[in-house]
């Protein structure tokens, strides 16, 4: 049992079911996780973390939240949306590279009011070092900010995922059936994760993979964060890196849309009228499709795929970004 107190800003449980057209056309079952549709703003993957990481901003007194991110982020977007819900101003530190202008995440972070900053450098040390910058000159004018890391991937947001193990084992139970896989993507890990501990604790051997959607070493970060959350959570659950499962599938690079991921989307939006992102699901679904296509996912076996969400940023695709 999770006793570490969250804020209640999203719509849960997310709906769970089967994807009927997509099961007969790849020749598995195949169920869905519309985490996509977690109620703040387009929905997406990081209200669950937000709910942990903001509930301790504010019991810490925080007036102002700073995050980080690439250029159409959907974290920061998120994180300003949740901010919004709860009276707090929020400061969005992001890389400048990336789809710019009135478009996608950007747009969406215009009408929400937030406060963006670019950083004009590919590394995260300078966005970081940019977002303490700024911390340092709120605190000197009495402000007290509270920083929340690249995508919420700390332990405490990570506990937000191992709920959604949960919800997702309790839906299994309430729909009469047994999961024996999940997969999700892992971009910064928080959610993987999160998942990973959560079927370890309440999932009765359901595996976890992760698609990646970078060349971060996931295996390390996901061990981390899962280790980090079991001893928040006082649990005595431990794993070493090469206990993770990670495909990566992501093409040309991070945020660059690959052919396999943009084939996953028309597949998905023909089959089941559903939305995947270029970014993150799109990528997560061709490698569920992938692992399918070369037997490492087994006939029998029953998977559940993990909707993140993302559907802004399939307004800033950039076609010429293709890969
Ligand atoms: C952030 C994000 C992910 C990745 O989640 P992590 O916890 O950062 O690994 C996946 N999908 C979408 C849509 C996201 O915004």
């Amino acid at each position: 049992m999770i006793s570490i107190k969250k804020l209640n800003l999203g719509q849960f449980p997310t709906p769970m079911y089967r994807l009927d057209n997509m099961s007969r056309t790849l020749g598995r079952s195949i169920y869905i996780k519309r985490d996509d549709m977690t109620g703040v703003s387009t929905g997406g993957n990081k209200v669950r973390k937000l709910e942990y990481l903001l509930y301790d901003a504010k019991e810490k007194g925080a007036d102002v939240v700073l995050t980080a991110g690439g250029a159409q982020s959907n974290h920061a977007m998120l994180t300003a949306a949740c901010c919004n819900r709860i009276g707090l101003k929020s400061i969005l530190v992001l890389k400048k590279r990336g789809v710019q202008g009135r478009v996608g995440n950007l747009l969406l972070n215009e009408l929400l009011g937030a406060d963006v900053r670019f950083v004009d450098s590919d590394s995260y040390d300078d966005v970081y070092a940019e977002m303490d910058r700024i911390a340092d000159e709120l605190k000197k004018q009495g402000h007290t900010p509270y920083l929340v890391p690249v995508g919420g991937s700390v332990p405490l947001g990570t506990l937000g995922y191992v709920d959604c193990a949960k919800e997702i084992f309790s839906e299994a139970l309430e729909l009469g059936i047994r999961i024996d896989r999940i997969i999700s993507t892992a971009g910064s890990g928080g959610t993987l994760a999160g998942l990973l501990l959560g079927a370890m604790l309440y999932g009765d051997g359901c595996k976890v993979t992760g698609i990646a959607v970078c060349d971060d070493p996931f295996e390390e970060i996901t061990a981390e964060l899962v280790n980090g959350a079991a001893a928040l959570m006082g649990e005595k659950a431990h794993i070493e890196p090469k206990d993770v499962d990670i495909l990566r599938y992501y093409g040309a690079g991070y945020a660059q849309p690959s052919r396999e991921g943009l084939e996953a989307i028309t597949l998905m939006a023909h089959e089941e009228g559903l939305i995947l992102d270029p970014v993150y699901t799109g990528k997560a679904f061709a490698g569920l499709m992938h692992l399918i296509k070369t037997n490492a996912i087994k006939p029998d076996e029953t998977v559940l795929f993990l909707h993140s969400g993302g559907t802004a940023s399939l307004f800033a695709v950039d076609p010429k970004d293709v890969k």
